[in-house]
């Protein structure tokens, strides 16, 4: 049995068995064990005068453990139930001179130095038991909403999203490679017969699975080898894509915000105990902070705040005027000032908008075309496309999205424009030659979401194990 199935429905009296992990051994009496099934431990009480010294020498933080006992009702405080023992068996002996989980205090820098063990903590087996429920809610309501499951491939042979980004794929030893007259390496000797490397986005593929199914989402690893040491990137993370056949912008928008609150909402209730952990652990955290730094609503306020109001909706013009307009920009607070229409929105720009002027998350729309993708849908002003990216207070961006381009000439002129090698993207082109229509996606990073919904501040501390510049460990 789990130790979540024992609190859930306990059959008192009757004789269980459990296995788990020590948490705290008190007084050679009291053993706390956690299973990993739920938040809370379970209290063993051991009848230390008939069990054998050699076992009780073995129970330690860390030790795993098989108990047989009755399930009684609790005598002391702090829980309801515990097992009175009548058989332990010792599975894993764990020495404590060298265990380095120690049930205390630890820092989430060392923890990250030990993130193979990390999940033996209460905050991290909250976030995983989080990400997981949220992995889950959002197949859920991928299903419920009619969408197909879709896998995108993991090596690509086209490069037109993610120039200088991305990871090469190769089985050519490139110490000895053939080079051809341009002194270049010579890839059509390596294993596809072509330059491949790992996806930066399955979008583009979706697109062609949603121009027959109609509504599709991939749900997948994504790899970027972005240079940037931030607390909000990864080299791989996991992105979800829906792609939908027959939606514009607006479609694509109310898509979005409902999938972001059903799934936020399925998490408050499927966690609750989880989430009212980290909720403690962000308020005694916040108490340590000098007052202006402390965060105005705790998380379950945030995430019951972001479930039960609608986003923000203003375009980039809006938001433009808004910044520039700004006192921040004004007395030249931010780094980069707001003057000219067309300036890409840096980070800072964002959280200004979600967190000081609207208090809420935003999405921003109709961007310039300039600074985006040349996928998305041009509008009528010839200037801006149908793009749109939400914006979450202390993340920033969450999603980005965008109605996409279905016109073959205005795609094709889009891509010479930008210097794109037409030639790599002929499958992607021929859905606006064979029926083409408006459709629209997005992608959301999970990791940013569980960020949210976890309260937790850096991204590497929501994936198991985290893959970043210069760390590839465990
Ligand atoms: P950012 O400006 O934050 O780098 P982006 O504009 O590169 O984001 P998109 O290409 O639109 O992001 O990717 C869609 C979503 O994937 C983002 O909104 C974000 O949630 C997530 N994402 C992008 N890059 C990363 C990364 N390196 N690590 C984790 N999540 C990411
Ligand atoms: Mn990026």
């Amino acid at each position: 049995m789990t130790i979540k199935h024992l609190f859930s429905n306990p059959p008192i009296s009757k004789k269980v068995l459990i296995k788990g992990w020590v948490r705290t051994f008190r007084g050679n009496r009291f053993i706390s064990i956690n299973d990993g099934s739920c938040l809370q431990n379970l209290q063993c009480v051991v009848d230390f005068e008939n069990t054998p010294e050699s076992i009780l020498n073995k129970i330690n933080t860390g030790t795993s453990i098989e108990i047989d006992g009755t399930l009684v009702e609790s005598q002391g405080k702090g829980q309801k139930i515990e097992i009175k023992v009548e058989k332990i068996k010792i599975l894993g002996e764990c020495d404590p001179e060298l265990f380095p989980i120690q049930p205390k205090k630890h820092s989430l820098e060392f923890l990250r130095e030990n993130a193979h063990l990390r999940v033996r903590t209460n905050t991290f087996g909250a976030v995983f038991r989080v990400r997981s429920s949220i992995s889950y809610a959002i197949h859920k309501y991928f299903k419920e909403n009619g969408f197909f499951y879709v896998n995108t491939p993991i090596v690509t042979g086209s490069d037109a999203e993610g120039a200088g980004e991305m990871f090469k794929v190769t089985t050519l030893n490139i110490n000895k490679a053939d080079v051809n007259n341009k002194n270049e390496i010579d890839f059509s000797k390596d294993f596809f017969g072509k330059e491949t490397n790992l996806t930066v986005s399955g979008q583009l593929e979706a697109e062609n699975m949603a121009m027959g199914l109609g509504k599709v989402y991939t749900f997948g690893p994504t790899f970027r080898a972005e240079n940037s040491n931030t607390s909000r990137h990864l080299a791989e993370f996991w992105m979800i894509e829906p792609e939908m056949a027959f939606y514009n912008l607006k479609d694509n928008m109310d898509l979005a915000e409902d999938f972001i609150k059903k799934v936020l909402k399925y998490a408050i209730s499927d966690c609750k105990e989880d989430l009212d952990f980290l909720n403690t652990r962000l308020i005694n955290e916040d108490k340590t902070k000098p007052e202006n730094q402390r965060n105005e609503l705790n998380l379950l306020e945030r995430l019951s705040f972001v479930v039960n109001n609608d986003f923000e909706r203003i375009t980039y013009t809006e938001a433009f005027e808004i910044l520039r307009n700004s006192k921040n920009n004004k007395k030249k607070k931010f780094k980069f000032l707001v003057n000219e229409w067309g300036v890409d929105l840096q980070s800072e720009h964002e959280r200004f908008l979600v967190e000081k002027h609207f208090k809420k998350p935003v999405i921003i729309y109709n961007y310039p075309a300039k600074i985006k993708a040349f996928y998305m849908r041009m509008n009528e002003d010839g200037k801006t496309v149908k793009a749109m990216d939400i914006l979450f207070p202390g993340i920033g961006e969450i999603v980005g999205g965008s109605q996409r381009e279905e016109r073959l000439d205005v795609l094709k002129s889009r891509i010479k424009e930008l210097n794109i090698d037409e030639k790599e993207l002929w499958w992607y082109l021929d859905l606006r030659k064979f029926g083409t229509v408006e459709h629209s996606g997005f992608g959301l990073g999970l990791e940013r979401l569980i960020l949210f919904a976890t309260g937790m501040t850096n991204i590497r501390d929501v994936i198991p194990f985290p893959r970043t510049p210069k760390s590839a460990e465990f």
